[in-house]
């Protein structure tokens, strides 16, 4: 049979949760809008057939971002045998916009009013078959979330699609008497391979100057392009601005026809916690007590309960105890086997301070990032981020950044790579670049060890270190903003950002749990293979070295090949206070994969140290960095390129050689001077000074001197300003 059905609707009217019960995957969800940037393909659970397609969010068909274009060419060019439109019940007339813009297409339709739970939990009603009625195709209420209504959902949508017919004509919006005369007469002008349903949809786009839609041929082009020159004149605007319009003015009528508020209406407490949370003053302080309390559980307190039970007991030489069972630790286990096999000695140096060293020393991070998983998943879920999102906006707005960075910047706080893909969001080519470029200052789950290690071995555990990474990132984000904003390739207005608050609702333990899994899964998968791979690497360079002209097992580390390696380059970190040929190393490795930093230190110290009193990695860590190198480390880490994957990320949404090894460059100069500006005033405070000071106090005046330049003039006027479709201020 071979049908494809289609889902579009709005962003965040609940698609992919629809998605997913439809097709029994787990695609993401966030309760804040545009997850979705690609379009995701399933089969129907019950009927393997057919093929279900999930698109990205979009407010109507006037493609203007890259997600637009996506759903609009695959509506238009792949001819779904019928497409679901996901309305948001309870933002009726908002949602419905799209929902007459869909109709125009012509293809076989039915309308899934979704949240249908919701709006009869505020006592509200919504009379379908009206609804239906007055748009000419079938309306399901539903609710995605529970289930209730899918399976009709699913009958009519394949009712529609095997009776191929498009909704009822009459069902669509009519536009005032000269634009329908426009309308039809550009309709009669088309192919006739365009068909019958699909025409006037052509006509509108073709009447709004759609460079998709124009016809070829220059005379009839040219004729068109006079009658609608006239009208133009004649209304007073653009056809697109009238037809825009109309939809609008038939839309209120339209849903408050068939929607049924009750006479009293109740408490929402929605609205009354935002009263709070996106106060204007409360706000900021309200995020930075919630993303400390986060860090604060996750790094410092349970995190490194776990993470001290993981590291010292299951993976260690301690061991535990399970119900009065004595379970071996895993070093311990492993030591024991090697030792009754006499093993070669370098297989069991491998094995054990390779291997268990450097992917141990990854591993047992894993709980402290499960909870912070669990945190962020959860703040996702009961719709807290999407607030964030909002109050960061109105702060990004005053520096004349665009509001829109922040869901990349959001979702980059679990990995780069998906941050750095959502920037699609972003219509502004330049926003987006920027988005593109600084996403990454943000600390992702894999650059949690690095964190949690420096916190714990270099601040003993102190509160503030872990939630300041997410400060830093915020502001360097911030900071690079408003520098790179005053360069040419920059300049322009911030695309503006509007975004519908979600209602609240308690987080379900099963979709928490599961993005914590999958975002673990990943990171755990990552440490058996590419981590395992750079460890091994890691052992073999740094135990063996050229004595006597041969190469051969070392008994100093610093004779090894590694550590000749690290030395050429370490100089170049010298002035930030950690020039050590093993901090180089591990700073480099980190750019196959971030957990590399901490797993490289663990075979490096595991090997270097044998014989210390406390030979574990955090006590270990602790000696070779004082506190102002420490965070100097630690800055340049997390600012500085990503790992491979995300630069491979970044290349591709840049889709430019030139443009990704200037973001790679920048993130690389712009954590060096950081790194150096906290080592060199750091080291001040604690007596140094000298010449590094000077080229400091250099680096912030310039940083200084970059920020509060005058903006230098545009070339030829400000960059347009691209208006979101949806009508500004109708969100909440
Ligand atoms: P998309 O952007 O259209 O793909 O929307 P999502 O599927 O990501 O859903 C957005 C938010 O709405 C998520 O928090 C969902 O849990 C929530 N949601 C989706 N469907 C329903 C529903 O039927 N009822 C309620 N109460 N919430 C829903
Ligand atoms: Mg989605």
């Amino acid at each position: 049979m071979g049908i494809v059905i289609a889902l579009a609707g709005n962003p965040n009217a609940g698609k992919t949760t629809l998605f997913n019960r439809l097709t029994g995957l787990h695609q993401r969800v966030g309760n804040w809008p545009r997850v979705t940037v690609e379009r995701k393909e399933g089969r129907l659970a019950k009927h393997k057939d057919v093929r279900v397609i999930d698109l990205p969010g979009i407010y109507s068909l006037a493609a203007s971002s890259l997600e637009e274009v996506i759903a609009q060419d695959f509506l238009t060019g792949q001819s779904p045998e019928v497409v679901v439109d996901v309305v948001d019940a309870t933002n009726l007339e908002r949602n419905l916009f799209l929902t007459t813009n869909l109709l125009d297409l012509g293809l076989p339709m039915v309308v899934a009013l979704n949240m249908m739970d919701q709006v009869t939990a505020a006592g509200s009603s919504i009379d379908a078959a009206a609804l239906a009625e007055r748009l000419g195709c079938p309306v399901v209420p539903i609710s995605a979330r529970t289930g209730a209504g899918v399976k009709e959902l699913v009958e009519a949508a394949l009712a529609a699609a095997e009776a191929a017919s498009p909704p009822d004509p009459a069902g669509r919006s009519r536009y005032p008497e000269p634009v329908e005369n426009l309308l039809a007469q550009i309709e009669t002008t088309l192919p006739e391979s365009v068909p019958a349903p699909a025409r006037r949809f052509a006509a509108i786009k073709a009447a709004e100057r759609d460079a998709g839609y124009t016809p070829s041929d220059e005379s009839v082009r040219a004729q068109f392009e006079d009658i609608i020159a006239g009208l133009e004149a004649e209304l007073g605007t653009t056809v697109e601005s009238a037809i825009i319009q109309e939809r609008y003015r038939q839309l209120g009528p339209l849903a408050a026809s068939v929607l049924k508020r009750p006479a009293k209406p109740r408490v929402n407490w929605s609205d009354r916690i935002d009263a709070v949370v996106t106060n204007r003053w409360a706000a900021l302080p309200i995020f930075a007590a919630v993303i400390f309390a986060v860090y604060y559980i996750a790094v410092t307190t349970v995190g490194t309960l776990l993470t001290d039970w993981a590291n010292d007991q299951l993976l260690g030489e301690d061991g535990w105890t399970l119900f009065g069972l004595e379970v071996p630790g895993v070093a311990a286990v492993v030591g024991g086997w090697l030792e009754a096999a006499s093993v070669a000695p370098w297989l069991s140096g491998l094995i054990l301070d390779g291997i268990v060293g450097g992917v141990g020393a990854v591993l047992g991070f894993v709980p402290q990032m499960m909870v912070l998983f669990i945190l962020l998943a959860v703040l996702e879920e009961c719709g807290y981020i999407a607030r964030v999102a909002f109050i960061l906006d109105r702060l990004f707005r005053r520096f004349g950044l665009s509001g829109k960075s922040f869901i990349p910047m959001l979702i980059s706080t679990g990995c780069g790579i998906p941050g750095i893909m959502s920037s699609r969001t972003i219509d502004t080519p330049s926003d987006r670049r920027m988005t593109v470029m600084t996403t990454t200052f943000m600390p992702c789950g894999a650059k949690l060890p690095i964190i949690a290690l420096i916190s714990g071995a270099v601040f003993g555990g102190a509160a503030w270190v872990a939630p300041s990474t997410y400060f830093l990132g915020i502001g360097a984000i911030i900071v690079s903003g408003l520098i790179l904003k005053k360069t040419k390739p920059f300049l322009g207005r911030p695309s503006p950002f509007v975004m519908e608050l979600p209602p609240y609702h308690l987080p379900r333990p099963g979709q928490v749990l599961r993005v914590m899994w999958e975002r673990s899964w990943s990171f755990i998968k990552r440490a058996g293979t590419i981590i395992l791979l750079s460890a091994i690497v890691i052992w073999f360079l740094s135990s063996f070295g050229v004595v006597d002209g041969r190469l051969q097992m070392v008994d100093d580390l610093n004779n090894g090949l590694l550590a000749g390696l690290g030395a050429g380059i370490a100089p170049i970190f010298a002035p930030l206070g950690f020039g050590t040929w093993d901090a180089t190393v591990a700073t480099i490795t980190g750019l196959v994969a971030k957990e590399n930093v901490v797993a490289t230190m663990g075979v490096l110290y595991n090997l270097g140290e044998v014989g210390e009193d406390d030979p574990t990695l955090l006590a270990t860590f602790g000696t070779h960095f004082t506190a102002v190198s420490g965070l100097s480390f630690l800055a340049f880490n997390l600012l500085c390129a990503p790992c491979f994957a995300a630069i491979g990320a970044i290349h591709r949404e840049m889709n430019n050689p030139r443009w990704t090894w200037f973001a790679i460059g920048y993130q690389t100069v712009f954590a060096y001077s950081i790194a150096l500006l906290v080592y060199q005033f750091g080291a001040l405070g604690t007596g140094g000074g000298g010449i590094g000071t000077v080229f400091a106090a250099a680096v912030a005046a310039l940083l200084i001197f970059l920020l509060v330049r005058p903006q230098p003039k545009a070339v030829d006027g400000t960059a347009p300003a691209v208006l979101d479709s949806a009508p500004a201020g109708v969100g909440r």
